[in-house]
């Protein structure tokens, strides 16, 4: 058996702070390899926002022949938008021992377990809905009337919390980044998988 990555599903109602402390996460070197899934989604470009880089965007039409070619691990409509999870975004960086971050909505993430019940959910929350507003508008990069529903929607998507491993209240932002990277040093330090990383090392201690 060879050393394979840990699925992350990341989720949090809009303005939680997700984006911000997953590339607080693989920004620092000792947590290190591991990468964030790149979407592919209908809704238009943020200003900023990079095709390829932040989400592939793409017309409505391409993805649909992208579900009929089975191209997706998961997808669903979130705000009136399609998001998914292309199958080729995680399965070889898996493969190849990277810790995978999936920043997707709670019904992505339902799919998700259904495949993969070795993922591992992390809920963000904000510490109150006033700062949640606050921090939806401090980002400038969306309307008012996305904004409105975006708020309308987080009560209901708060309530998934509880079908994740890891809850995070994203209050102070260092205090949460320094919680998210205590679970993915944690899990890296399972039996089975240092079993398999210092198995030679293993074997010299056992040697009678
Ligand atoms: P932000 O999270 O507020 O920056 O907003 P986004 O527009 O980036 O994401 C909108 C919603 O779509 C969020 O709930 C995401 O978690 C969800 N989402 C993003 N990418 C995916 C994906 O690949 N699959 C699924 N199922 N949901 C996604
Ligand atoms: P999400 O990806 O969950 O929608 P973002 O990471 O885009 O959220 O964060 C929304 C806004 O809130 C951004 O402007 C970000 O800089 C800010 N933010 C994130 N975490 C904190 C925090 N702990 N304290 C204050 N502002 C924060
Ligand atoms: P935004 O439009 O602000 O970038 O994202 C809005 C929501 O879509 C976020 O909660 C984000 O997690 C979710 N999202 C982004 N990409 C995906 C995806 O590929 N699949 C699913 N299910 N949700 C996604």
């Amino acid at each position: 058996m060879s050393h394979v990555g840990t699925l992350y599903i990341v989720s949090a109602p809009s303005g939680a702070g997700k984006s911000s402390l997953i590339q607080a996460l693989l920004s620092d070197s000792s947590n290190q390899p591991s990468q964030v899934s790149i979407s592919h989604t209908t809704r238009s470009p943020r200003p900023g926002e990079v095709n390829g880089e932040h989400y592939h965007f793409v017309s409505e039409t391409e993805f649909k022949q992208l579900i009929e070619e089975n191209a997706f691990f998961e997808w669903a409509e979130v705000f009136g938008n399609y998001y998914g999870t292309s199958r080729v975004a995680i399965e070889e960086s898996l493969a190849q021992g990277i810790d995978v971050m999936l920043d997707i909505d709670w019904q992505g993430a339902r799919q998700v377990r259904e495949v993969m019940p070795n993922a591992r959910g992390i809920f963000i929350l904000p510490p109150n809905r006033k700062e949640l507003e606050l921090r939806l508008n401090k980002r400038g990069q969306d309307s008012q009337e996305i904004i409105a529903k975006r708020m309308r929607e987080a009560q209901s998507e708060m309530s998934h919390y509880t079908e994740y491993d890891y809850l995070i209240v994203n209050d102070d932002f260092d205090t949460a980044t320094q919680e998210f990277s205590a679970i993915v040093r944690a899990l890296r330090n399972e039996q089975e998988k240092q079993a398999i990383k210092h198995s030679k090392t293993i074997s010299a201690l056992l040697e009678v």
